[in-house]
């Protein structure tokens, strides 16, 4: 039997980012060799843990519910702290993170990569106040 080794880099991964509020992740699956376009799929990493509840309950894993595609998701080291300063804001969709270099806000011309740091700077510049989370960052 021949073992074929798969680089890690070449592993699809969904990564998570911040949309409204929530944390989702688009589906990883990479274009077809056939053609085939690339899912276009997003979903919620967390779940309710009881019907019609608040999503509460973080994914394990990503499950495509368009595709089928399952992967790890690449979770920021902070993903606490970047809630918490969102979640400051009054506004929904105004609670956006995109990790460095992801290709939807690279896309649109979105903020990426920002630090919670950088989160506390917008909410101030908009007179959120950070009193009550500035030992966070
Ligand atoms: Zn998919």
């Amino acid at each position: 039997m021949t073992v074929y080794e798969i680089p890690a880099e070449a592993i699809p991964v969904a990564r998570a980012y911040v949309y409204h509020g929530e944390w989702v992740a688009d589906c990883p699956r990479p274009p077809g060799s056939d053609g085939r376009p690339v899912c276009g799929g997003v979903e919620f990493l967390f779940t309710p843990s009881r019907m019609n509840g608040p999503r509460d309950r973080r994914r394990d894993f990503y499950l495509c519910s368009n595709c089928g595609m399952q992967s790890g998701i690449d979770w920021p080291g902070n993903e606490l702290p970047i809630m918490v300063v969102l979640m400051l804001r009054p506004v929904p969709d105004t609670r956006n993170w995109y990790p460095r270099d992801h290709p939807v806000a690279v896309n649109f011309g979105l903020e990426h990569g920002q630090t919670v740091v950088d989160l506390m700077e917008e909410n101030e510049i908009h007179g959120v106040d950070c009193t009550p989370v500035r030992g966070m960052a």
